[in-house]
């Protein structure tokens, strides 16, 4: 009997799973590792999950080999005697930011006794040589910052970067000082994105050509719809995102659950940023009307005589 050829459907079939695992499921804060990003609008959206990045079944992969190879390259700093003496240190920094490091250390080799905040990333072959020519804070920015704010909350002043080839297993370690100003400047960036009520200018020179959009999720919501695709509290007019680090739904006059915020309610209403309409006054302050097209539409409780937003929001050309 001869074996079948292999399928390209398994692939299809792995790749899917790994989409339905991870679902799509937006963290409910404002991560360190974003705090680094170019564009407050891009961290407002995000946060906001007005515009939710979907990754494919390989990227879901790739991301797994990086998270796995966290335990070999803490073995290997056991290895060469560096103590490890926390992982996943977590951080809060007040309000919706925070953050977790890979570990915190000591006994390094050039500071013995000073406790280190570790950071472990896996690179392509660009993006590592980029680092260990350039060294990580001209490279990856984004790293540099993160690492900045989880010194900032562990009170520790030094970070040891560890950057990894996926190509040949090359390692560039490089140890960071505290940078108190930067750390203060990205907490204080976080917290007044992540509570603003209305969304952010763009990134300067922001274009579908500039190189910082070409590649953003939000590439066709700022550049062509200018309309949400996505129905959760955070994306409601009536939801607000508290200095506490709750969020409060003006409707219920009641905190929202995390749970609760990804599904929203009947009463949506989709937040004036997120859609191109014009607004015009509601009769209760609880519906929202929009002018679309010429027409006056009711945007909120079918009961009360509203179009939920899905409907609205699916009334539009497909996009
Ligand atoms: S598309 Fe450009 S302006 Fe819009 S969020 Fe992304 S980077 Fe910012
Ligand atoms: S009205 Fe509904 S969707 Fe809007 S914030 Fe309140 S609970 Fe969420």
């Amino acid at each position: 009997m001869q074996i079948p050829p292999p399928q390209n459907g398994l692939v299809t079939l792995i790749d899917q799973r790994h989409k339905e695992v991870a679902g799509r499921k937006p963290r409910p804060h404002m991560g360190a590792s974003t705090l680094g990003h170019p564009c407050d609008r891009w961290l407002w959206l995000s946060f906001r999950w007005a515009v939710i990045e979907e990754f494919e079944g390989r990227i879901l992969r790739l991301f797994r080999r990086g998270n796995n190879e966290e335990a070999t390259i803490l073995a290997d700093l056991e290895l060469a005697g560096v103590k490890v003496e926390t992982t996943q240190a977590h951080f809060t920094f007040g309000g919706h930011v925070s953050g977790s490091a890979d570990a915190i250390v000591s006994n390094v080799p050039e500071a013995p006794k000073t406790r280190h905040i570790a950071e472990f990333k896996t690179h392509s072959e660009k993006s590592f040589n980029g680092v260990a020519k350039d060294g990580v804070r001209k490279a990856k920015p984004e790293h540099w910052v993160q690492m900045q704010v989880y010194m900032h909350g562990a009170g520790l002043d030094r970070a040891l970067y560890v950057a990894v080839n996926k190509n040949d297993d090359t390692y560039h370690i490089e140890r960071i000082h505290y940078d108190k100003d930067a750390a203060e400047a990205a907490i204080e960036r976080g917290r007044r994105i992540s509570e603003a009520d209305r969304m952010p200018e763009p990134v300067a020179g922001a274009s579908p050509a500039w190189y910082q959009c070409k590649f953003c999720p939000a590439l066709t919501f700022c550049h062509e719809t200018k309309l949400t695709r996505e129905v959760n509290c955070r994306t409601c007019a009536h939801s607000t995102a508290q200095s506490d680090g709750f969020w409060h739904c003006g409707v219920w006059n009641d905190a929202i659950p995390v749970p609760a915020q990804r599904l929203g309610c009947t009463s949506h209403v989709i937040h004036p940023d997120l859609t191109p309409w014009q607004p015009v006054d509601s009769p209760d302050g609880v519906i929202g009307v929009w002018e679309i097209d010429g027409k006056v539409e009711m945007n909120g409780d079918p009961e009360a005589g509203g179009r939920t937003s899905f409907d609205l929001i699916n009334s539009q050309a497909p996009f």
